[in-house]
């Protein structure tokens, strides 16, 4: 394991594809162990490029843009931070000898619902919600009576909630199916080149309503020295978006070891290093698989303050090959997202209050510009009780104003 000296001809260079404030923590963990660091996205100024030593503004889903940018920097890793990469020519990088993390055929398999989904029901058997994958909005209201109202209906490449719909009456399944199709993320030109059984970009997964008690992220680490599991996080969604987050969830020991057991089979059928983020519902007594990330998960925030080292300290170690002997628990611990709405320049006020309230820190992530609904920032805290970690977080979130200035 050799670590060069950045910008001179040992330099160790990672490009990371995707700069939100997912990468920013990477970038910075990379920062910090000597890795010269080189971020890509689709706009300036995102921001792990504000932290990187060099960035270019590349549309990933381009496989010709890709490719040159890699011809230009010659990264020795390449680590993705978003879905939608044009994973065929991805393969192609890796062939050529440059490490993709955790490794190409994961972001294949994980860059749309599809692949992911087939994988773990159809490949492994583990148990998820009952699901079909449609190609049009007469498709979607021939399967809703199968699957039981209400049906949860999202667009194959999408995140953060975007184009979905929970639908309880019969009646909005074909405003659900155009509100999918109008937020679905994957272009053509992406879409054309990726794994064998991708279907069109049209593509709708149809889900059945899961009565969960709660759901988790187990966040799942494949290293040199094995695999390694950090406490569950338990996380509150709002229209598929997460607004919070704790660590650690509380759970019988029995749900975690089959939780332990899903994400084993899940991150050993993708393979490679990393950390992974893995989605499970818990109800009653059975834990459903939802879906995978191979990458650090938005959830896993709060890993900023509940570990000695967070999910992106973690990812770095894995990548790198260095060993992950111990994951030090700090303590009850929250995360509380801070999303603006609107148009604008965010502009933070009030920093002072909330940051005065012990076991308190923010991350404000420097993203350039709001348009419309945005995550511009996330409230940390460490706290006696989990509950006492979640109601801080929550002041935190509260108490800083953002201002969009147009
Ligand atoms: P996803 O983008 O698939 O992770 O979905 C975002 C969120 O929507 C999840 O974290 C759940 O809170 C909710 N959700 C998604 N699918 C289902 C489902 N089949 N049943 C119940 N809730 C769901």
């Amino acid at each position: 394991m050799t670590i060069g000296t950045p910008l001179t001809a040992s330099a160790t260079r990672a490009l990371l594809l995707g700069s939100g404030e997912l990468g920013k923590e990477v970038a910075i963990e990379l920062q910090r162990l000597g890795i010269e660091v080189i971020a890509c996205d689709r706009y300036a100024d995102a921001p792990a490029m504000q932290v990187a030593h060099r960035s270019h503004v590349v549309d990933m889903l381009d496989g010709d843009a890709l490719r040159a940018v890699i011809e230009r920097e010659h990264p020795h890793l390449v680590i993705p931070e978003i879905e939608a990469i044009a994973t065929e020519e991805l393969t192609a990088i890796e062939e050529s000898g440059v490490r993709v993390v955790p490794r190409a055929y994961a972001t294949r398999m994980t860059m749309d619902r599809e692949g992911i989904r087939r994988l773990a029901a159809e490949q492994l058997g583990l148990l998820t919600s009952p699901y079909r994958f449609v190609e049009s909005a007469d498709d979607l209201v021939a399967v809703a009576p199968e699957l039981g109202f209400p049906v949860v209906v999202k667009p194959v490449m999408s995140s953060s909630g975007r184009g979905q719909t929970i639908v309880r009456r019969h009646q909005d399944l074909v405003s659900a199916w155009a509100h999918a199709q109008a937020a679905g993320r994957g272009s053509h030109k992406g879409r054309g080149d990726t794994r064998g059984g991708a279907r069109h970009a049209n593509t709708v997964i149809a889900e059945g309503f899961v009565e969960f008690d709660y759901e988790i992220t187990l966040l799942t680490v494949r290293h040199a020295g094995g695999t390694t599991f950090l406490d569950p996080i338990g996380h509150l969604q709002v229209d598929g978006d997460y607004r919070e987050s704790w660590q650690p969830q509380p759970m019988s020991v029995g749900l975690l070891e089959e939780a332990h057991e899903m994400a084993r089979a899940v991150t050993d059928a993708l393979g490679g290093w990393g950390v992974f983020g893995v989605e499970l519902f818990v109800a009653g007594d059975r834990v459903l698989f939802s879906e995978v990330s191979p990458r650090p998960h938005d959830t896993g925030l709060v890993t900023l303050v509940s570990q000695d080292l967070s999910e992106f300290a973690l990812h770095v170690r894995a990548i790198l090959g260095l060993p992950i002997p111990h994951v030090a628990r700090l303590g009850p611990s929250a995360s509380c997202a801070i999303v603006a709405e609107g148009v604008g320049v965010p502009v933070f006020h009030r920093a002072d209050e909330a940051l005065a309230e012990p076991g308190s820190d923010v991350r404000l992530f420097g993203k350039p510009r709001v348009e419309g609904h945005r995550r511009v920032a996330v409230a940390l805290a460490r706290g006696k009780t989990l509950a006492d970690a979640r109601a801080i977080a929550r002041t935190v979130a509260d108490t800083i104003q953002v201002e969009l200035v147009p």
